[in-house]
C-alpha cells in the first residue's frame, strides 16, 4: 500500500530531523586552532611487539591468552597472522612494524618495549603466572637491524640480578625501562627497590610504568598501578613516565588522575605519556589531561601501537563534536596509523613541545 500524501511529508520530515540530529555533534562543537607540529623529529616512545617463541626469540604468551580472542586481535593489528609468525619467526612483527613506521610522514622513530614476567619467591621467572613475555635479549639482538627503532628494556626488580640486567640493557642500547606492575606483580612502593631506583637514576634510564587500571590482559592487580606508589622512585631521582597518565581507575576513593596530578606538583622528574587516550573507552581522557595545569609541561608522546591501528578502537568518528565533519572525514582517510594518531591528537589540543619531549628525558 502506498502512503498517502500527508503521510509522505511526515516521513520526509522525520528523515530530515534524524539527519539533522546525526549531524548536530559535527556542527555544534567549539574547536580551538591546533598548535603546529615541531620541525624536529617525533619519537613514539610507547610501542609493543608480540612473539610466540618462533625463531628462538624466547618470547611467549600464556596458553590462556593464546586461546583468547585478544591474541588474534593483537596479531591482526600488527598486520601478521599466527601462521606467518610460526613460519618466519617473531622478528617478523618488528620488520612489519618498522616498515609501516617508515611510511609515516611525521613519526621518525619508535621505542619498542620488552616485557618481563612475574618472578617467584626463589627469584626465578614464574612462567605459569606470566601471561606475555618479551625478553630484553630478543629486542637487543633484533632492534639494531631497524634504524627507525629503539628499544625499552623490562626488568622485574624482584630478579636477584636485576641491577646487572639494568647495566646490560643500558650497554645494549635500551633507552628506557618499562614496567606493568599490576601484571608483573611489582609493588613500586617496596623499599627493597631503592638500589634498583638508584641504579636507574645513575644510568639515566627513565622508568615508563603503567598507571591506572589495566584491561589488555586477562587479569591484573590494579592497586599496584596507583600513581601514589611511585613516590619512592621519584624520591630516588628516577625520571618516571606514568603510562596513560593514570586516566582510569580510582584508588582510596579518589580518581587515579588526581593522585598523579598531586605528585606532579611535588616532583619535577615526573611525566606522563598520552598513549591510548583516544581509544573509544577513553574518549574524554585526552581532553581531561590537557585541561589540567599540572600536566602542561609534563606530557610525552606515545601511541601504545598496535592499538592505534585498530580502527574499531581508535577512530576520528568517535570525536564528532571536537573534530567536526570535515576533519573527521579527512583524518579517517589517513592510512598510516601514526599519521592518523598525530592528526587526531594535534586537532584535539596536544601542544607542540609534547611531540619531542621524550628525547630531552633520555639525557636527564
Ligand atoms: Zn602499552
Amino acid at each position: 500500500m502506498n502512503p498517502s500524501k500527508p503521510q509522505h511529508y511526515r516521513i520526509i520530515a522525520c528523515a530530515l530531523l534524524l539527519l539533522l540530529l546525526m549531524l548536530a555533534p559535527f556542527l555544534l562543537g567549539a574547536r580551538r586552532p591546533p598548535q603546529p607540529l615541531p620541525d624536529s623529529p617525533i619519537i613514539d616512545m610507547h610501542c609493543h611487539t608480540a612473539g610466540l617463541g618462533a625463531g628462538g626469540s624466547g618470547c611467549f604468551v600464556s596458553e590462556k591468552l593464546r586461546n583468547s580472542f585478544k591474541l588474534r586481535f593483537y596479531l591482526k593489528s600488527f598486520g601478521v597472522t599466527e601462521e606467518e609468525i610460526l613460519r618466519e619467526g617473531d622478528a617478523l612483527v618488528l620488520r612489519r612494524l618498522s616498515a609501516k613506521l617508515a611510511e609515516s610522514k611525521h613519526v621518525s622513530r619508535a621505542v619498542v618495549l620488552a616485557l618481563d614476567g612475574v618472578v617467584d619467591e626463589h627469584g626465578n621467572l614464574d612462567r605459569a603466572r606470566t601471561e606475555f613475555y618479551v625478553p630484553n635479549e630478543f629486542l637487543a639482538a633484533e632492534i639494531p637491524h631497524h634504524k627507525n627503532l629503539w628499544w625499552g628494556a623490562s626488568v622485574n626488580p624482584l630478579r636477584p640480578d636485576a641491577l646487572a640486567r639494568l647495566d646490560w640493557a643500558k650497554t645494549h642500547g635500551a633507552v628506557l625501562v618499562k614496567w606493568l606492575p599490576s601484571v608483573q606483580d611489582i609493588d613500586p612502593a617496596d623499599e627493597r627497590f631503592i638500589p634498583y631506583y638508584k641504579k636507574l637514576a645513575a644510568l639515566g634510564l627513565p622508568l615508563l610504568t603503567h598507571t591506572g587500571n589495566e584491561r589488555a590482559f586477562t587479569h591484573a592487580h590494579d592497586e599496584l598501578c596507583d600513581p601514589a606508589r611511585l613516590r619512592l622512585a621519584l624520591e630516588c631521582g628516577v625520571t618516571v613516565i606514568a603510562a596513560h597518565a593514570a586516566t582510569t581507575g580510582e584508588f582510596a576513593n579518589e580518581p587515579s588522575l588526581d593522585h598523579l596530578a598531586k605528585l606532579m606538583t611535588e616532583f619535577p622528574n615526573l611525566y606522563a605519556d598520552i598513549s591510548s587516550l583516544t581509544q573509544i573507552n577513553k574518549r574524554t581522557h585526552l581532553a581531561k589531561v590537557l585541561s589540567r595545569p599540572e600536566f602542561t609541561s609534563r606530557l610525552v608522546y606515545g601511541t601504545d601501537y598496535p592499538l592505534i591501528a585498530i580502527r574499531s578502537l581508535v577512530s576520528p568518528w568517535y570525536f564528532p563534536r571536537e573534530l567536526g565533519l570535515k576533519q573527521t572525514v579527512a583524518f579517517s582517510k589517513i592510512k598510516n596509523p601514526w599519521d592518523r594518531d598525530i592528526a587526531m591528537k594535534q586537532a584535539l589540543g596536544v601542544r607542540t613541545e609534547t611531540w619531542t619531549r621524550f628525547e630531552s628525558l633520555m639525557s636527564k
